[in-house]
């Protein structure tokens, strides 16, 4: 099962993407924390990947595509996957396609979290990460045990700089130019999954379960 997650930022693609790689015993592969680990690890990559993402911008699709290859190539990956935050452009759409192609393999589902950005906003700003473990969690829809402390790892939550609310807008007019053409390229497809992200995280679970089967 090879599964692409689209949405909008603060969609909650990657809240659903982490429950469907579970249920499905697949790997969740999130491009945005691959890039985090990089930067806390100091990596080039992640020294470039920052310039991008503090802007709120798109990390360049080169230094993108290739690690996202790579590592749905990986064993783990064998039996499928769940790719949150990738393909963000076109090209990217059309270098994993490519790719896969190669094998003589293609992408099952393209599921769209859609969430209209009037509710985006609102619920970026109460968004809160880890800053050991990346961990992500609401103030409202997904509190912790603790305010301000991680239930997984015990470390420290911060509003990440790419949720706060001027960098929301912009990322979300990136999305509105660079990734929303994606819907039409997956729609065309036939591979397109519509999903109403408004309702609540357990009600999105489980129109997906519905549509991916049990
Ligand atoms: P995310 O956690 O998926 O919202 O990603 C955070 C940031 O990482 C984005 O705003 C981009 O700057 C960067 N990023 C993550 N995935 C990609 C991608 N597929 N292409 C380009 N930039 C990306």
């Amino acid at each position: 099962m090879k599964i692409i997650m689209l949405g909008a930022p603060g969609a909650g693609k990657g809240t659903q993407a982490k429950r469907i790689a579970e249920k499905y015993s697949i790997p969740h592969i999130s491009t945005g924390d691959i890039f985090r680990a990089n930067i806390k690890n100091g990596t080039e990559l992640g020294k470039k990947a920052k310039t991008f993402m503090d802007q709120g911008l798109l990390v360049p699709d080169e230094l993108v595509v290739d690690l996202v290859v790579d590592r749905v190539g990986q064993d783990d990956a064998k039996n499928g996957y769940v790719l949150d935050g990738f393909p963000r452009t076109i090209p990217q759409a059309e270098a994993l396609d490519n790719a896969l192609a190669a094998i003589n393999e293609k992408v099952d589902y393209a599921i769209n979290v859609d969430v209209p950005d009037e509710n985006i906003i609102n619920r970026m700003s109460g968004r809160r990460a880890c800053v050991s473990c990346g961990g992500t969690y609401h103030i409202v829809y997904a509190p912790t045990k603790t305010e301000g402390v991680c239930d997984a790892c015990g470390g420290e939550l911060v509003l990440r700089d790419d949720d706060k609310p001027e960098t929301v807008k912009k990322r979300l007019g990136v999305y509105h130019e660079q990734t929303q053409p994606l819907i039409d390229y997956y729609n065309k497809k036939k591979i397109l999954v519509d999903i109403d992200g408004t309702q609540d995280m357990s009600q999105v679970f489980d129109a997906i379960v519905k549509v991916l089967g049990e």
